[in-house]
């Protein structure tokens, strides 16, 4: 459940929580022409610091490009009101959520795109996909549900309505028991997860599908890519087959709500190293570290508020 922080940046202002409203005819609620984000703010040695604050806030500007809307407010400025936000809510600890999204005005599958408005807003959020998936690992189910391709809806924008195809994957593998799925391309390649890219681990080379094969390209996938680089581990950025994540040794999720979570099976196969393998745990070690500001090579990695 949500927790009220107090405020929620608006266009330009700070509106009291209860007061952060739009009106129920907003045609991004009818048609789901929005663009948002999801960022991290983590506790550090010198106060709270927001992980990949411009990259995020670059990606919003990519999504809104692509879904012709201006967001009125440049990355410089988004940025800044990011920092005031978190400032204001007094949170060490945060999830951050940019959404860009059409004014009420018109109606109508066509919208009138010229209304852009910007929110920002900051809660706490805990382990994404539970403390147990987290420890042990979570279990996940190849999706009957096709990953959004790019004949249809943009994968590499983060766009509202987009979200109804992870919604439909992720609440069918719930039902069926799963912590999450993993939905495939129209060619049977792995994507990613409803709300997270995928790596798979084989005899110490990590494979993780490329932006071609409709993955939403992920900040904190590129961020493991470089962290297992500097490790001296080879990272493939190519398709990978279900049948592959069978036979891995490991896999893990990455993610900003997810961060970095092992995989202990897909479609009831467990992985051959068990629970959290353990280039997964070398490499989620330092994440951790990384986010909470402990290692100075990836200082520019965090933007302290
Ligand atoms: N894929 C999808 C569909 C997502 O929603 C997310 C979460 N934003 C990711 C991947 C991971 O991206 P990031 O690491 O930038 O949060």
């Amino acid at each position: 459940k949500l927790q009220p922080t107090g405020t929620i940046w608006m266009d330009g202002e700070f509106v009291p929580w209860d007061q952060a409203q739009v009106h129920v005819l907003t045609p991004s609620l009818h048609y789901g022409w929005g663009v948002y984000e999801g960022i991290r703010a983590y506790p550090t040695a010198e106060g709270p610091a927001v992980f990949r604050l411009r990259e995020h806030l670059e990606r919003l500007h990519d999504s809104a490009r692509v879904y012709l809307m201006d967001p009125g407010f440049t990355v410089d400025q988004l940025t800044e009101a990011a920092l005031e936000l978190l400032r204001r809510v007094g949170l060490d600890s945060a999830y951050l959520r940019p959404i860009v999204y059409l004014g009420y005005g018109t109606m109508g599958v066509a919208p009138q795109l010229d209304s852009a408005r910007v929110a920002i807003a900051a809660w706490p959020w805990g382990s994404y996909l539970g403390e147990k998936a987290e420890q042990e690992g979570c279990r996940l189910t190849v999706s009957s549900w096709q990953r959004n391709g790019i004949h249809s809806v943009p994968p590499l924008a983060k766009a509202t309505g987009a979200y109804v195809n992870s919604a439909l994957a992720k609440v069918a593998a719930i039902r069926a028991g799963y912590d999450d799925a993993l939905l495939l391309t129209p060619t049977g390649h792995v994507a990613e997860a409803s709300a997270a890219n995928v790596f798979a681990v084989r005899d110490s080379v990590l494979v993780t599908p490329p932006v071609s094969d409709n993955i939403l390209p992920g900040i904190t996938r590129q961020s493991l890519i470089t962290l297992a680089r500097d490790f001296g581990l080879t990272v493939e950025e190519r398709s990978l087959t279900r049948g592959e994540l069978y036979v891995a040794d490991e896999a893990f999720l990455t993610g900003t709500a997810t961060e970095v979570v092992p995989v202990a099976s897909v479609d009831d196969r467990p992985m051959g190293a068990g629970g959290c393998g353990p280039v997964t745990k070398q490499l989620r070690e330092a994440f951790t570290d990384v986010v909470h500001g402990r290692n100075p090579t990836y200082r520019h990695w965090l933007e302290y508020a």
